[in-house]
């Protein structure tokens, strides 16, 4: 291998036992430098005192610790934060810290850009540039744990991660698989579990991989109960409808019994609030350990939609705990800087590369 551009934050765990097996080194350097690495946030290996200094020298000469650049940061009044993050010369993904009373959850992105189509999705339009490699995943939450640990007033400590940032994460598997395993190590971030939730559009064979590997908190992005609308919102309910996404999460759930799965529905004024669409909602969900988070409708430039009133979001959301789900709104956090959930743009190059990366995404769905 190569290793003058080894990158150690683009490993997992058992990429960089490989690597200082390679070296002639133990394992138990893979734990010294997590532990260096994501707990305690040194990039120098000058720092590392625990291990040899002929050691250091050679990873000094032979590998880096390069993270990726935080290019802006924005502050919401409601005190939710948004970063914009360098991931090449030509890109920027986002990333937001949304801060509550008991808990402090970071929304991280998987990719550059998206490929699938989702209707009411800012990130939707401005096409796929490419996957995230494990470092720029992980890198995010790096870059948001030393920023926020270094906040004056106030120690604002990650306590949930959910990949709901830009992209499909089960389309970038194996890389937000590795960096997942990152965020729930005792050596790096220790986050339980239940405690890192993947959101996904609906990728069925994604769904079942995730259950037989790294089964942690499942959200699925469902808006629509039945196919004619979910194909038109979803479009990769095309390829993967809801019979077969609905049974892909009651394997998922009868894996984990414990866990509930989360549904998330988007309310579009005139579209998907019907209260007749509870209903059939209702229905589909029968039998599934789930919970509904009803989203109001982030609006952006361009798009056709609107948010549904409070109203209807109200019956909608009663209908549905009269019938014993639990189901609450989602609050809006961060819209006054465009840090809302579906509003994540980023800056992505390459717009005309979509066709392309759609051609290729049809032939791996
Ligand atoms: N691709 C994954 C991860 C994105 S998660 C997924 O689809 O689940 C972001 C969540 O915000 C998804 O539920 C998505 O459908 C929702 N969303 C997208 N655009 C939105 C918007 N404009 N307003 C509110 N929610 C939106």
């Amino acid at each position: 291998m190569d290793l003058a551009t080894t990158n150690l934050i683009d490993f997992d765990v058992a990429g960089l036992n490989q690597l200082m097996s390679e070296l002639g080194e133990s394992s138990y350097r893979t734990t010294q430098l997590i532990k260096w690495i994501h707990q305690l946030g040194i990039v120098n290996f000058d720092e590392m005192t625990n291990l040899s200094k002929v050691f250091r020298q050679r990873l000094a000469v032979e590998t880096e610790i390069r993270f990726p650049e935080i290019v802006s940061h924005q502050e919401s009044a409601d005190g939710t934060i948004k970063w914009l993050v360098r991931v090449d010369s030509g890109n920027c993904v986002e990333t937001v810290f949304i801060p509550e009373n008991d808990r402090g959850t970071l929304c991280v992105s998987s990719q550059i850009g998206c490929p699938l189509d989702c209707r009411f999705c800012a990130t939707a339009t401005q096409g796929f540039n490419r996957n995230l490699n494990i470092g720029e995943i992980i890198g995010q939450v790096w870059l948001a744990a030393r920023h926020l640990g270094q906040t004056p007033k106030r120690v604002r400590r990650i306590t949930n991660v959910v990949m709901m940032g830009m992209g499909e994460p089960l389309l970038n598997f194996d890389n937000v698989v590795g960096a997942m395993r990152l965020m729930m190590d005792d050596n790096a971030y220790n986050l339980a579990r239940k405690r890192v939730t993947l959101s996904t559009a609906g990728h069925v064979p994604g769904i079942d991989k995730l259950r037989q590997t790294c089964p942690v908190s499942l959200a699925v992005s469902l808006h629509a109960p039945n196919d004619t609308l979910r194909d038109v919102l979803v479009p990769i309910n095309r390829k993967h409808p809801l019979e077969s996404l609905m049974d892909a999460c009651r394997r998922y759930a009868d894996a984990n019994p414990q866990d509930q799965i989360t549904f998330e529905y988007v309310m579009l004024k005139g579209v998907n609030d019907a209260p007749s669409l509870a209903k059939d909602l209702v229905r589909l969900l029968h039998r599934i350990p789930a919970k509904v988070n009803l989203i109001p409708f982030n609006a952006f430039d361009g798009t056709e939609y609107e948010c549904s009133s409070r109203d209807d979001i109200d019956n909608f959301r009663n209908q549905l705990v009269r019938s014993g789900i639990v189901t609450i709104t989602r609050k809006t956090r961060g819209d006054d800087i465009d840090a809302a959930c579906g509003q994540l743009v980023g800056k992505v190059q390459a717009k005309s590369a979509r066709r392309r990366a759609q051609t290729d995404l049809e032939k791996t769905l």
